[in-house]
């Protein structure tokens, strides 16, 4: 993975460091190349001003002494020769001639050796041409003429004979040591022009050198910007969104200097090294360590994924929960139940194809999700599939741990989405515990009215624990009668629930919760109370009334309870055979030990004992005889059907409960035709419709006065 970052940046880049060092070089050599060339063109400018100048001082000055030399040649000779003309006047006047002319002969030297080739050297040429002519005509003068010549010449007043020859060559000299000094000038004014070029080219060069610097500056911060700045940038921004989390583009600097490729080479590294971590966590958080089984959040993304699929066809959620988890652990240790949970998930596994996901939600719990396309019943075959798949036993040292599980489905609306995952887990997870409640090693199909009813009765249940306290329940009494002659008997005290927002709940709709909860106990307990104070109310008027109480079974197997029935006829002064304990047939034949003490204890004291609902639970006929009771209520099943087999049935049981000595109530009697069917059975008694509906205790009571003048059934 590395390679590839690698790679790259092997070829080579320039570093940041070469780049600097030669950048900075190219500007060192440029402003010395700048700085040298400047300072050699001003030396040159200068020294051709030094130059210039010295040459013009030689030049003048030899140029001077040669014009002077030249104006005095002549001055001491004539002067000799017109002032003092003796007879040696010409050879005095030659001889200073001579040294004059040497004068002269030396200023064209050196004149001519100042002006070098300059200019002027052949005007100077020339001169000293003319002026050998001139000296040539001197001399061949001093020659050709005598003092005594001379002399006559000169008292004559005529024409000087010895210089005429002389001043028109002499004239020409000067001329020519003009010109001389004219070439020098205008050769003076070329070198000032030539030393004013060479000032402009240095300033020119130093101006166009200072243009390439900004133009060298300039590419170098722009080469500085695009190999570096911007390269930099880019690596910052990637190293800075540096999470792990997503797949990203390697950050690509193809033009950056080779320090900003390697950072570039360590995001990418590092990216993908963040990624790989993440993902490692990710999956270790989304599975379950001890089965390897995607655990609760991996299956959330994996139902999610599901729900928001493209296909979106319906999704079933099996909430799995092992039967008696809890015992294997108590009996065999935590590492057994860690073993069983083990070897479930195997089976789960084996038994879940591809298309499945199977997950361990934790503890005991696991999940199965998977498409169920346009049929959801498919959902139930699954799900009997993975039951039988994880039941069985698994073998721990030796110990067999049986195995088994509830199931229960929940299947996704056809529009259902990932938002609605969590209600179809919850929808799986309340039908598994329907399962459980129904028996267990089974499954359950969620359906949302199970899910209301099952709600609402949590939520009665909830109400349930507070009724007590805040006085919700009453008793409504139903009157028992002697048939035919519907001559009161007494009572059976029937509890109603006053609820603030439902009005009066049935026993039916209560009685169940209560036993479960085992809030059935006070509340029984309160019942009998009321039930024996109206009871030894009614006894001022009609002494000989009877009154029914409802027992749970689980009120039986409290300890005490016998103690507390006794407790509560003596607090109200009533006598114990006028207290008729109604216990169902199921009650009586499956009741535990403590509850079949219970009612012997009870019987021993004198209290009635009745088996109510006769004849719907086991077909006990032949235990009756067995059965601890005094009384039986035959089922209103039998009384109110008009099935002549059932009337066959109840007259059997009539009369095996006539034989046997037991008293016999007949329930549920709503008309005349109940009661006629009834009548070949000589003395029962009877309840039902027909003669009183469950009443207030203020009616019950107004009712017990007056059945001591005459019966209710007379009444209606
Ligand atoms: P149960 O002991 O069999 O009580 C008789 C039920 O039949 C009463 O219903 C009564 O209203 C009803 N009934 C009476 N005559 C007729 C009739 O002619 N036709 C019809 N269709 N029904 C008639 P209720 O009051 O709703 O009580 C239902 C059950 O609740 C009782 O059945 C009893 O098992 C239980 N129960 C009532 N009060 C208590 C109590 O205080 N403790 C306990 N543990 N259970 C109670
Ligand atoms: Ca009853
Ligand atoms: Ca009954």
């Amino acid at each position: 993975m590395n390679n590839r970052f690698r790679t790259r940046a092997v070829t080579s880049a320039p570093s940041l460091r070469s780049a600097w060092i030669t950048t900075v070089a190219v500007f060192v050599v440029l402003i010395a190349a700048v700085g040298a060339i400047a300072l050699l063109g001003l030396r040159h400018q200068q020294h051709e001003f030094t130059a210039t100048t010295g040459e013009l001082q030689d030049t003048t000055e030899a140029m001077v002494v040669l014009e002077r030399a030249m104006v005095e040649v002549f001055e001491p000779m004539l002067d000799y020769l017109y002032r003092y003309g003796g007879d040696d006047g010409i050879a005095v006047a030659w001889e200073r001639y001579v040294e004059r002319s040497q004068d002269v002969a030396q200023g064209f030297d050196v004149a001519g050796s100042a002006l070098g080739d300059g200019p002027g050297r052949a005007e100077l040429e020339e001169a000293r041409e003319h002026w050998s002519a001139v000296d040539a005509a001197v001399r061949s003068s001093f020659d050709d003429v005598s003092d005594a010549e001379l002399r006559a010449v000169l008292e004559s007043g005529a024409e000087d004979p010895f210089l005429e020859t002389v001043w028109e060559p002499h004239d020409e000299v000067d001329r020519e040591l003009a010109a001389v000094r004219q070439a020098t000038v205008a050769g003076l004014g070329d070198l000032v022009e030539e030393a004013d070029r060479t000032g402009t080219f240095v300033g020119t060069f130093v101006l166009w050198s200072l243009v390439v610097a900004i133009g060298v500056a300039l590419v170098a911060a722009r080469r500085m910007s695009r190999r570096v700045l911007r390269p930099l940038a880019e690596v910052g921004r990637a190293a800075g969104s540096l999470d792990g989390t997503e797949q990203r583009e390697p950050v690509e600097v193809p033009r950056a200097v080779a320090e900003v490729r390697e950072l570039a080479r360590i995001v990418n590294e590092t990216s993908v090294t963040m990624r790989n971590h993440h993902s490692l966590l990710r999956t270790q958080a989304r599975t379950d360590s001890m089965t390897a089984l995607p655990n609760r959040s991996g299956f959330a993304e994996a139902l999610h994924g599901m729900l928001d699929g493209a296909d979106r066809g319906r999704v079933a959620v099996l909430f799995i929960d092992l039967d008696d988890f809890k015992e294997v652990n108590d009996t065999l240790g935590h590492a057994a139940g860690d073993e069983v949970l083990r070897v479930v998930a195997l089976r789960l596994r084996a038994v879940t194809s591809g298309c499945e996901v199977a997950a361990r939600l934790g503890g005991d719990e696991f999940a199965v999700a998977f498409d169920v396309g346009s049929d959801p019943t498919e959902a139930t075959a699954v799900a009997e599939r993975v039951r039988l798949a994880i039941a069985g036993s698994v073998d721990i040292h030796g110990h067999q741990a049986v195995v088994g599980c509830s199931i229960g489905i929940a299947v996704s609306a056809v529009d259902a989405t990932s938002a609605n995952s969590d209600e179809l887990l919850g929808n799986a997870d309340f039908a598994m515990y329907m399962a459980k409640s129904q028996g267990k090693n089974r499954y359950e199909l969620f359906s949302p009215q199970l899910h209301t009813e099952v709600h609402a009765r949590m939520e009665l249940g909830r109400d349930l624990t507070e009724a007590l306290q805040r006085d919700q329940f009453v008793l409504h009494y139903q009157p028992v009668v002697n048939l035919p002659s519907g001559e009161l008997l007494g009572f059976e005290a029937l509890i109603r629930w006053q609820h603030p927002s439902r009005g009066l709940v049935a026993p039916d709709g209560f009685i169940g919760l209560a036993e479960d909860s085992g809030a059935i106990v006070p509340i029984g307990a309160w019942v009998l109370d009321r039930a024996c104070a109206e009871l030894a109310g009614m006894h001022a008027e009609a002494p000989h009334l009877t009154m029914g109480v409802n027992v749970s079974p689980r009120e039986l197997v409290v300890p005490g309870f016998v103690q507390g029935v006794v407790e509560t006829l003596a607090r109200h002064g009533v006598a114990p055979g006028h207290l008729m304990i109604e216990i169902t047939e199921e009650t009586a034949m499956t009741n535990t030990r403590a509850g079949a003490d219970a009612i012997a204890a009870l019987r021993s004291l004198g209290v009635h004992i009745a088996l109510d609902d006769f004849g719907t639970g086991y077909s006990s006929l032949r235990y009756l005889g067995d059965l601890p009771v005094n009384e039986i209520k035959i089922d209103r099943s039998f009384v109110n059907s008009r099935d002549p087999h059932s009337t066959s049935t109840m007259e059997s049981i009539v009369h095996l409960a006539q034989r046997l000595g037991l008293f016999v109530v007949a329930e549920g009697i709503e008309d005349a035709e109940d009661l006629d069917r009834l009548a070949r059975f000589g003395h029962i008694a009877g309840q039902g419709y027909h003669f009183a509906r469950p009443m207030p205790a203020d009616e019950a009571r107004a009712l017990a006065e007056r059945s001591s003048l005459r019966p209710v059934a007379t009444e209606s």
